[in-house]
């Protein structure tokens, strides 16, 4: 599996499907690596159950700013995990959407 650093995006591809650079290094277990993009009450409760389970996890807010009238903020997160975890991780955010 090869890593992204731009993009901390794993891929098995020679290049990164994201961004196109083709310098790409192997990935270690260490390595964050960009999971799911989730909407925003999903990515809260997954912190918290990722953090009771011991896993760490980054989330980075992404959206345009913009609210709607409900002032229900629109944008969600871009959720990473260290690589061991990306397929556990994964599998949760599965089963746990409809
Ligand atoms: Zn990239």
């Amino acid at each position: 599996m090869n890593f992204c650093e731009g993009c901390n995006l794993a891929c098995d591809a020679e290049r990164c499907p994201k961004c196109g650079r083709k310098k790409l290094r192997a990935v270690n277990d260490e390595d964050f690596c960009l999971t799911a993009q989730v909407e925003r009450r999903f990515g809260d409760a997954l912190r918290e159950h990722l953090e009771a389970e011991k896993i760490d996890c980054v989330l980075m807010p992404y959206g345009t700013g913009v609210y709607t009238k409900a002032a229900l903020p629109l944008e969600g997160y871009l959720v990473y995990v260290r690589y061991k975890y990306l397929e556990y991780v994964r599998n949760i955010i599965k089963e746990a959407r409809p």
